[in-house]
């Protein structure tokens, strides 16, 4: 069934709650049904010729699509303002799928060094494999990027704001150098969220998210979705129905609850993350603070420019180096300490021990990572709460590292 509300002049937070939810409501429920069924029956045997072509809407068989999943692809695209979407078992499987979908050997991609640590791997471990060139470039040097694009491509890969050091990254410029070339620009809205950044209007061909993260927002569920135009999606598509990483019904109905939340969780993540990255940059323990809605951001005039909100993470160093991060993090009332981060609770970790574990010290000093860091991804909690936790954690555990000097010197 065809969507039949008008979303033209509607917020993101209301396309979050209406959008998709149109299809397949069942015996009059309020609510998206989860269908289990992996195969989908047809007497008319002319009916089902022409599902399975696709000239006429229906699902055959689960790996290929289902009614709740479509559901779930059909609100994202609608956040996103995309012809289509398709969805995938993981955020990764949504960005190795699109990757490998659209490239093939001899082919040339151009990226940025400071990707999610799994992209990363899939640039420098797999697509080499499969003769397939990758130029990584300085995150936030924008005219070396637009300089390895010029030099030819048939992707250009994007995230923005980047883990863990919230670097921003030019959507607008950058597709303009790739569209020269001809080429496609995929960018990772997982931090920022439909709520906050809008890449296909500033240019991006499509837009993939980790819906493991902010969208589902519960940490319960895994998944992925690509959002763009028909062709191109439709070609990703193709390529995940028969490679066969399918987001499972269930995982997306959790993904469609948490959704209906959306609009109120980002805003109140944003509000938080921006007073509580404006206390620590004030605070005496604390070295710097990565976020970019702080005007100390590098790139503040882009991020200002091309987001409506700041997103729900930061990240800050401790002027005690690791030692320092040993002592506060475990101080931390309101925090899963945990390798996850987009969840309604507050998670934090440092990335040496999470995201960038795999790296030396050298390589992550390299990638401008202190050793320090500590990644903080805002949940919902009251803001004043979470503020007295960071404060008590950080002066908690300088006194600690105090009497311990003091009794290490008698
Ligand atoms: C988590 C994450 C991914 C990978 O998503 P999974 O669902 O864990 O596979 C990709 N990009 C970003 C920015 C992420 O944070």
């Amino acid at each position: 069934m065809e969507d039949r509300r008008d979303f033209s002049g509607a917020h993101a937070g209301t396309k979050a709650i209406w959008g998709g939810e149109d299809s397949y409501l069942l015996q009059r429920a309020t609510q998206v049904p989860v269908v289990h069924s992996v195969a989908f029956g047809y007497r008319d045997l002319d009916e089902w010729y022409e599902v399975a072509l696709g000239s006429r809407t229906g699902h055959i068989y689960g790996r290929n699509t289902n009614p709740t999943v479509a559901v779930l692809e059909d609100k994202v695209r609608i956040l996103e303002g995309a012809e289509a979407a398709t969805s995938f078992a993981t955020g990764m499987a949504a960005i190795s799928g699109t990757l490998f979908a659209l490239l093939a050997p001899g082919d040339r991609v151009v990226s940025i060094k400071d990707t999610y640590g799994g992209t990363n791997k899939i640039f420098l471990e797999f697509l080499p494999k499969f003769n397939i060139a990758v130029a990584l470039c300085d995150t936030s040097d924008f005219a070396e990027i637009e300089a390895e694009i010029a030099k030819g491509c048939k992707v250009v890969y994007l995230e923005t704001p980047t883990n863990p050091t919230l670097k921003v990254v030019d959507i607008e410029r950058l597709s303009r150098a790739a569209h020269k070339q001809g080429a496609v620009v995929v960018v990772d809205n997982t931090f920022a969220t439909p709520i906050n950044q809008h890449p296909l209007e500033l240019g991006a061909d499509l837009v993939v998210h980790s819906a493991t993260k902010f969208l589902g927002g519960h940490a319960d569920a895994l998944g992925g979705i690509l959002c763009g135009g028909q062709e191109l999606v439709a070609e990703v598509y193709h390529f995940r129905e028969i490679n066969g990483a399918t987001l499972h019904p269930e995982a997306a109905y959790l993904i469609l609850r948490g959704l209906k939340t959306l609009g109120l969780r980002i805003k109140q993540q944003n509000q938080s993350a921006l007073r509580i990255a404006r206390f620590l940059e004030g605070h005496s323990e604390v070295e710097q603070v990565f976020y970019p809605g702080l005007e100390s951001h590098r790139h503040h005039d882009v991020a200002v420019r091309q987001m409506e909100g700041f997103g729900g993470v930061l990240s800050f160093s401790l002027k005690g180096g690791f030692d320092a991060v040993r002592h506060m993090l475990p101080r931390l009332s309101f925090a899963h300490l945990a390798a996850n981060l987009g969840s309604v609770e507050t998670v934090a970790g440092p990335p040496r021990t999470t995201s960038h574990v795999e790296l030396s010290e050298e390589e992550r000093l390299a990638m401008g990572i202190p050793e320090s860091l500590i990644r903080y991804s805002v949940g919902i909690e009251e803001t004043e709460d979470l503020i007295a936790d960071l404060d008590g954690a950080l002066q908690g555990a300088a006194q600690e590292r105090k009497d311990r000097r003091s009794a290490a010197s008698l």
